[in-house]
């Protein structure tokens, strides 16, 4: 399908070109150079102090990393966040542990913080204490972090913060990131920021990032030969890719600031509509780059679904998607253990993410409020 208006697409801010060449003009054009130091330490100051961060070839490249760094080997357990894109999970998958799937809560979509501690509760009983805990901040949506730290402090199981779809979100005025002992970014084309595909290990101290760039560097020890006691990756980000990033970061502010624009939008489309809810921040402690504005949308008695809101936006060329399907209903996780209540599920049923993207003009907007409109005035006007 050929779409207009896309659901987020790459959105170039027209300085990647010069980062770009002057890599090129260096030749430092292999994941080595000052494009990489300089995106690195543009994320440290925009994360805010105590972020280490590790410039890496993908969010899911970093996910593995974090797994390794906490520890975690074959066998170990390692609990999940089952309302989410597979890529956080696939890596517990690579370490040939355990995953563990939890339900969401209502309020931000997140990994409900009573459930999580019945599934370690649950898991410790059965003999065996979860190795980590990967919490999402789903669609950009701040996590509630303050009670899924108090579980994670009170067991002692490190946690790592999924921030791929949420750069620059903030939770009580923090970064999302920035809280668990790890935290991963993305930079795929459909994120915030792109950087053509890449990502981010954030670490607490120096010491831990030394070791992710090691680990992200085939784990060479200090030798003339090459001389290995650990096992490598090569998952460092190329100095062209780094440059690309450094012009996003000149206007990430700015696209924050156009996607929460974009959600109002929505909010106030919508309004009239009270069986459709957009996913908003719950209280002022959070803070959403609103990546993606989703929906919810209990069908009503004219049958308006959002499967049929997005037949009828793909028949305009509008592109929108279903929410992650969660992980526990997937085949490829079909014999994972899963604490929950249907939650996840049910957002799953009525959801639908909306187009989103920094560059939708207010051409496109009115385009795509038309288009809503046609479909669901049936029943506003009865
Ligand atoms: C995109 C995404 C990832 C993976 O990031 P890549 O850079 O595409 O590997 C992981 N988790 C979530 C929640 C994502 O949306």
């Amino acid at each position: 399908m050929d779409f207009k208006i896309k659901l987020s697409s790459p959105h170039m801010s027209g300085d990647e070109l010069k980062y770009i060449q002057d890599a090129l003009d260096s030749n430092w054009v292999a994941p080595v150079g000052n494009n990489i130091i300089c995106f690195e330490r543009d994320l440290e100051a925009y994360l805010g102090e105590n972020s280490h961060v590790t410039a890496l070839s993908s969010g899911t490249a970093a996910i593995h990393l974090a797994l390794v760094m906490a520890g975690v080997k074959e066998g170990d357990a390692v609990i999940c966040q089952s309302l989410t894109f597979a890529a956080s999970a696939f890596p517990i998958l690579y370490q040939k542990a355990i995953a563990v799937f939890v339900d969401s809560e209502k309020d931000t979509w997140n990994m409900d913080p009573v459930l999580l501690e019945e599934a370690i509760q649950d898991r410790i009983a059965k003999g065996k204490k979860p190795k980590a805990i990967i919490v999402i901040h789903i669609f950009g949506m701040p996590a509630k972090m303050d009670e899924l730290l108090q579980v994670s402090k009170k067991y002692d199981i490190p946690l790592i913060e999924d921030a791929a779809e949420a750069l620059g979100s903030t939770y009580k005025g923090q970064k999302c990131g920035t809280f668990g002992d790890f935290g991963i970014l993305s930079f795929n084309g459909n994120k915030m920021i792109t950087t053509s595909g890449g990502g981010a290990l954030i670490c607490k101290d120096e010491k831990l990032k030394q070791k992710a760039i090691f680990l992200a560097t085939q784990a060479k020890d200090d030798a003339i030969w090459y001389e290995h006691s650990e096992i490598g990756f090569n998952y460092r980000l190329s100095n062209i890719s780094a440059g690309i990033g450094r012009g996003q970061m000149q206007v990430l502010d700015d696209y924050i600031e156009r996607r929460r624009q974009t959600n109002l939008f929505y909010k106030t489309l919508f309004q009239p509509y009270d069986f459709v809810q957009v996913l908003s921040e719950p209280s002022s402690n959070f803070c959403s780059n609103y990546w993606l504005t989703c929906i919810q949308m209990e069908s009503n008695k004219n049958n308006k679904t959002s499967l049929g809101l997005l037949k009828h936006l793909e028949e305009n060329h509008i592109e929108s998607k279903p929410l992650w399907k969660p992980l526990h209903l997937q085949p490829i996780f079909k014999n994972c253990l899963f604490y929950g209540k249907g939650v996840a599920e049910d957002i799953f049923k009525k959801g639908l993410c909306l187009p989103s993207g920094s560059n939708l003009t207010e051409t496109d907007k009115a385009f795509i409020a038309e288009v809503v409109l046609e479909y669901l005035d049936a029943c506003h006007l009865e």
